[in-house]
């Protein structure tokens, strides 16, 4: 027998149709790319995505699955394209513009992007590209009429313009909530990148996750500073998620140092702020010299890459911010794990707490998680074995845009996340490495994310990455590249000391190497096959030792 329910689609536009109704004044506060900071609310926001979306179907003529991109920063305008697009029916296509120029054109003509909004920043970029883009029919820029540039791309559209065109009476379709929404590709180390096609059921079953307690437990009593691109993995969900709650919303732009962020979330009064280890490091960097504070921030996602024990350390002793950690892909929109601690942890210590909170959380409702050996056996869950992280759930993809890469689930229809990750007796998942990254000495691995971590504690080292060189006798021996603090004296002896007893004694790297900077991929990661390629003609000096 069926139950009795109204089958209701699941839109990403009733998300911004509550918030106006709901929280038409709660602020959306952005730093504009023209430079001063905007400010309106969600009613406006509400009405501006409509008309931008009649603008689209009436005026450009875009259809039900059309692509649409953009290359933008956080800001109004670029919320306004994420509702407009998806909510008419179309999927918005997010383009990370720190891709190589390459990866670009080769992602528009995979995605068969029709029209793309571009930032102002980004105009002299699209201009080199355009002649290989051949299915764009048309540039939007985002800004208004006085700061429309002089350029030599082919139907460039003033999007304030664009905008006015729009018909505010304009209704939000009722579209099957399986319809595509938006499209995001993953920057992929290896291969050509490849496009996750969201959904606007997954993307609301997704929000509504990140307002859960066990969450990020984002509510209308919060401010939210989004450091983490509208390019990577929908900014984690935020901007759909701040107008389901009615939170106040506030847009970085194109400014990500530690000064202009610190103003932002100081001014703002901001209380939940979410990003990549990377931003974080500028920002405390920045706050320890000006010895400033933030009162009012009480919680920080760090996501993306592993959040450093003495990072977590600062933002919760120095300032008083509470650190969520979680783990993440795109290929899950991104939410999978949550480090938040449970009641018995109260009563810990301050340090075990923290050695709870280094790892990258327990899954929210909705996602599974599995380690399975290289036959695709289950591990036990000690908190000890570690194995190819599988995770499957409603918001995880179960392929890739135009088949690319094939069947990637297996028969239980799992997704791999080429994570290698420790799940413990309460659930909580550890990643030790990328499953072509750990270092394979003698038969065992060694987490590389563990040795980087532990030697940025060292108050000398600003970063730290790890690689396996290949050894004779133990077929990979680790090697640390060190990036040291400005003005630090600082030694291979003086490293290896500090690491004595923080780690197992065969994990110890056989060699330290320092170097002025460590490459990044585009998403803010360390760039192993970058580093592996400069350490290509490398020989460790224990290479003929027995
Ligand atoms: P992306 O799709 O670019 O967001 O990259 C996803 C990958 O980032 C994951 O598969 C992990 O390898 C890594 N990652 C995300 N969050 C974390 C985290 N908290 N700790 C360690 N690695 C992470």
């Amino acid at each position: 027998m069926l139950g009795l329910m109204q089958d209701r689609p699941l839109l990403i536009s009733s998300l911004i149709e509550y918030a106006a109704r709901y929280h038409g004044n709660t602020e959306i506060v952005s730093r504009t790319v023209e430079g001063p900071i905007h400010r309106y609310g969600y009613r406006e926001c509400e009405v501006r995505s409509r008309r931008l979306a009649s603008a689209l179907a009436r005026k450009l003529g875009v259809k039900v699955g059309d692509r649409i991109a953009t290359v933008a920063w956080n800001g109004y305008r670029h919320m306004e394209v994420y509702y407009g697009v998806s909510g008419m029916g179309a999927v918005c296509h997010t383009i990370n513009p720190r891709l190589f120029p390459e990866q670009i054109i080769y992602i528009v003509n995979h995605a068969e992007d029709a029209y793309m909004f571009i930032d102002l920043t980004f105009v002299p970029l699209l201009e080199k590209l355009a002649d290989k883009l051949g299915c764009v029919k048309g540039y939007v820029v985002m800004t208004d009429r006085e700061h429309m540039p002089d350029t030599s791309l082919k139907n460039a559209i003033c999007y304030e313009e664009l905008i006015e065109q729009g018909d505010d009476a304009y209704a939000w379709p009722d579209l099957d909530e399986r319809t595509a929404s938006s499209l995001c590709y993953t920057s992929g180390t290896t291969g050509n990148p490849k496009g996750v096609m969201y959904e606007h059921r997954s993307t609301v079953l997704h929000s509504l996750i990140v307002l859960t307690g066990e969450g990020l437990a984002l509510s209308s009593q919060d401010a939210v500073l989004p450091i983490v691109p509208m390019f990577h993995a929908n900014a984690w969900g935020l901007p759909y998620a701040a107008p389901m709650c009615g939170a106040k919303i506030v847009m970085p732009g194109a400014k990500l140092d530690g000064a202009s962020v610190f103003e932002l979330l100081s001014t703002e009064k901001v209380t939940l702020t979410a990003g990549v280890p990377t931003v974080w490091l500028m920002l405390l960097n920045h706050m320890q010299e000006h010895g400033s504070t933030l009162p009012e921030l009480k919680r920080v996602v760090i996501g993306g890459s592993a959040a450093p024990r003495s990072m977590i350390e600062a933002f919760q002793d120095k300032h008083g911010a509470h650190v969520v950690h979680a783990w993440g892909m795109t290929e899950t929109s991104p939410l999978g794990t949550v480090g938040n601690l449970l009641p018995k942890h109260a009563r810990m210590s301050k340090q075990e707490q923290l050695d709870v909170q280094v790892k990258q959380g327990r899954a929210v409702w909705g996602v599974e998680l599995d380690i399975v050996d290289d036959d695709g056996k289950s591990m036990p869950r000690d908190g000890k074995a570690f194995g190819h992280l599988l995770v499957r759930g409603p918001w995880v993809t179960k392929g890739y845009f135009k088949g690319e890469g094939g069947n990637i689930l297996n028969a239980g229809g799992w997704f791999d996340t080429g994570d290698i990750a420790t799940l413990d007796p309460d659930g909580y998942m550890q990643i030790t490495d990328r499953s072509k990254d750990v270092v394979k000495s003698g038969g065992e691995w060694i987490s590389s994310i563990d040795l980087e971590n532990t030697a940025v504690g060292h108050a000398d080292i600003a970063e730290a990455a790890v690689i396996g060189i290949p050894h004779p006798k133990w077929s990979e021996r680790p090697l640390l590249i060190v990036v040291k603090r400005e003005g630090a004296e600082l030694t291979k002896e003086a490293v290896l000391h500090y690491l004595e007893g923080k780690i197992a004694k065969w994990w110890m790297p056989d060699d330290v190497q320092f170097v002025d900077a460590i490459p990044h991929t585009a998403t803010g990661k360390i760039l192993k096959t970058a580093l592996r390629e400069q350490f290509k003609d490398y020989k460790l000096p224990t290479h003929d030792d027995e």
